[in-house]
């Protein structure tokens, strides 16, 4: 829109505050754009302070009376760098997770953009001479002879790149051509053309992938859930998909749940593409996070890789989104704006009108769901791709051995057996340190942290208690604090006692052990994906990190140390997150050309859900679960809403929640279509020193779920006695 006095823009800023601040447009600004458009970047006073905020809307009128309206100070951006789709998507986010509008835009932006950086200039720029310099004759310029010079190299070619023509003239030689009026600039966009977009040959799809393939239409929106076992050849479908809209010089964005395999996806869209593509995650700079995104908006880089957070990268001419591994409960952020990546990624799609992969071994029991209800289309993939075969399962009944350290004699002697064909073993244990307990024999003490309602972990590397939920730190104790007894003992089997255990047994062997300690120095994953390669026996040792994605060839035997962990655990999640897990790392196993065995160690082997998992696969055990939450009400037939609120004082938490529910009530009454039930201590009751409480709201419409929430949370706005927060389809309880 074209400024006028009139004019007002309605801004988004950085406040906790649930709506918009207008703004009126002065001509008195350094600079203003001829036409003004949503999405750009506007400097606004807000309060005592001067702040950067971005236009939502243009408009004529305002409920505020004119002479309070203040002015905008200055305009950033000469074109908007949020396009109108990726602003309606920020929108529904605000609403759907209760977040306010201009700090969901905020926390989803880069820093340098957030801070008002200009975007960097990606475009080259060109010089070429001007009708009057293509009228003029050379014999104007006898008198100045290097201009004379640049004239004729001008004249020799339309378009000629700036930094080649100064690497021959100065830059002052060049301004003097321009102010006589004989030369112009010209900008050109950055874009490769596509035409030799890929890297060598890649491989012939299979049956099944040609089917999945033939069924994927790239024209409009569609979600398809492409639900395939581990090393059924889902990347290689994603790649395809994505080599057809590069074709069609569009972008393709993929998500990934881990930084970590960030490296391992590069490389394998690097070795398949031609094209530019960028790597967003939350391991590069602030600087390199600003080119990339502005690249992407540019249309210059062609593929975006990223982690959660890259769901919000601007594209010129987005083409396909790909969610890989979308179970992964990484993708839901945990706290401030607590978005799930892979279901705004559905809704921006849906928005760009262009399709989206989500992939995975182990779907989620919402996106089967959502193939139930015709909103995804269900692709199944049931092979292995390639040669390797699925690797076969055996429980080892825990009660019935002889145990060492956690290790059941049975499960020792398989490891010993495929280390001497020279095969390798992968070990999943999902606790990092020594030991979960330090327990006193004599009186039962356990080492507790004092901040949080959690034992304490040994950690021996650097002989220190660690609470794993706050991070805090004390020396472990000589004599029993309760009874003084000098009996204390470390219980339970953590990495690094597994690994010394093993390092033990297994002398002549290499362990290489990952989770988050080993990983803190930087390129240990790398170096332990480089080992294992080289293909000599070896113990991989390590937490879900290691269980992730990873493709080992030489693995021939996993060992899942303890199966019972998560069927224990209150969260209603527990047993599908269990089922994922040890499929996932199942996966790891016999990926090569040899056979790959799992070895399951439980102390209740016969527990129905371990036994459908394990003798029918994920699909069975998943349509059970399903069965059940139906059955009790629980999502994905059921929507969940958590208001949480945590305080020093655990009676200022409850009383808030009791105030929360009753505006609730005052909203709508509890009833079988939405009811409320708590406040509730959240499981783990006290962290970090502080009290966490939750009130569930549930019900099975979406929409009256969401205006309860809204209403609910204007409400609330200005109540500042606790720290509180909405948390919509949580993850965590
Ligand atoms: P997923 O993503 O389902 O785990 P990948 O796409 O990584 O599976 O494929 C698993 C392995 O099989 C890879 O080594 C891949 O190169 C190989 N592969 C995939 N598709 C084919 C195919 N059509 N022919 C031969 N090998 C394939
Ligand atoms: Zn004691
Ligand atoms: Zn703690």
């Amino acid at each position: 829109m074209p400024v006028s006095p009139k004019t007002i823009v309605r801004v988004a800023v950085p406040s906790p505050l649930r709506r918009l601040f207008d703004y009126k447009v002065k001509d008195s600004c350094a600079f203003v754009p001829n036409s003004l458009v949503a999405g750009m970047r506007v400097s606004v006073p807000f309060g005592r302070r001067q702040i950067i905020g971005i236009i939502i809307e243009i408009t004529n009128h305002s409920d505020i009376a004119p002479e309070k309206l203040k002015d905008v100070t200055d305009f950033v951006d000469d074109q908007p760098i949020l396009s109108g789709r990726l602003l309606k998507l920020f929108k529904w986010a605000s609403s759907y997770y209760q977040f306010p509008i201009g700090e969901t835009l905020f926390h989803s932006l880069p820093i340098l953009i957030r801070n008002g950086e200009p975007l960097p200039e990606l475009r080259e720029r060109y010089w070429t001479l001007s009708q009057k310099g293509i009228d003029a004759g050379e014999e104007l310029l006898v008198s100045t002879p290097r201009q004379c010079s640049l004239f004729k190299l001008l004249k020799s070619k339309i378009n000629i790149k700036e930094s080649f023509i100064l690497e021959q003239f100065s830059r002052s030689i060049l301004s003097k051509l321009e102010e006589r009026g004989y030369a112009q600039l010209q900008y050109i966009e950055n874009e490769r053309v596509a035409d030799d977009i890929l890297v060598g040959n890649p491989r012939k799809p299979n049956q099944e992938q040609q089917i999945v393939l033939d069924a994927i239409t790239l024209n409009d929106f569609n979600c398809w859930l492409i639900d395939g076992i581990t090393g059924s050849g889902k990347t290689e479908i994603y790649l395809k998909c994505i080599e057809k809209i590069l074709l069609l010089g569009k972008q393709a964005l993929v998500l990934i749940p881990e930084i970590n395999l960030t490296p391992q996806t590069e490389r394998r869209f690097n070795s398949r593409f031609n094209v530019p593509i960028v790597v967003l995650h939350s391991g590069i700079t602030k600087k390199q996070r600003l080119q990339g995104w502005a690249k992407s908006l540019s249309g210059e880089v062609k593929i975006i890789l990223g982690t959660r957070s890259a769901v919000f990268t601007p594209m010129k001419k987005p083409g396909l989104i790909v969610v890989d591994e979308e179970h992964d409960s990484s993708y839901k952020q945990q706290d401030g704006f607590r978005y799930s990546a892979r279901d705004l990624s559905v809704m921006r799609a849906q928005y760009e009108d262009i399709p989206i992969l989500l992939g995975s071994a182990t779907p989620s029991l919402e996106s089967l769901r959502n193939c139930d209800e015709q909103r995804y289309r269900h692709l199944m993939l049931t092979k292995r791709a390639g040669s390797a075969a699925v690797p076969k399962w055996q429980t080892i009944d825990m009660r019935q051995e002889k145990i060492e350290s956690g290790f059941a004699e049975t499960t020792l002697s398989s490891m010993a057996d495929t280390l001497d064909r020279s095969e390798q073993v992968l070990v999943f244990l999902n606790r990092r340190g020594f030991a979960p307990v330090m327990l006193c024999k004599q009186c039962g003490w356990a080492a507790e942290c004092k901040y949080c309602d959690s034992k304490m972990t040994l950690h021996r590397s650097c002989n220190q208690l660690i609470c794993h939920h706050c991070g805090a730190r004390s020396n472990p104790p000589i004599d029993c604090p309760a009874c003084g007894s000098g009996q204390l003992i470390a219980s339970g089997e953590g990495t690094e006692r597994s690994e010394l255990m093993l390092q033990d047994r297994f002398r002549k062997t290499q362990i290489l052990r990952v989770d988050r300690d080993t990983t803190k120095k930087r390129g240990h994953m790398l170096e332990v994906i480089q080992t294992a390669q080289k293909g000599d026996p070896c113990i991989l040792l390590g937490t879900q990190m290691l269980a992730k994605g990873h493709h080992f060839q030489h693995v021939t035997l996993v060992v899942i140390v303890d199966a019972d962990a998560s069927l224990l655990s209150p969260d209603f999640r527990s047993t599908e997150r269990m089922g994922q897990l040890l499929t996932q790392v199942a996966g790891r196993s016999g990926r090569g050309k040899l056979p790959g065995n799992v070895l399951v160690q439980s102390y209740q082997p016969h527990h129905p859900v371990l036994q459908i998992l394990l003798e029918k696969g994920y699909g069975p055990f998943a349509r059970q679960l399903l069965a059940h939450r139906r059955e009790v009400d629980l999502p994905p037939y059921q929507y969940l809403a958590l208001v949480r609120a945590e305080s020093k004082l655990a009676s200022r938490a409850e009383r808030f929640l009791l105030l929360a529910k009753a505006t609730a009530d005052s909203i709508r009454k509890s009833s079988r279509a939405l009811y409320y039930t708590g406040p509730l201590p959240a499981l783990l009751e006290r962290r970090s020193g502080r009290y966490r409480y939750i009130l569930r709201i549930e019900s099975k419409n979406r929409k009256l779920l969401n205006s309860v929430l809204d209403k609910l949370a204007r409400n609330l706005e200005s109540d500042h006695s606790v720290r509180w927060c909405i948390d919509v389809d949580p993850q965590e309880f």
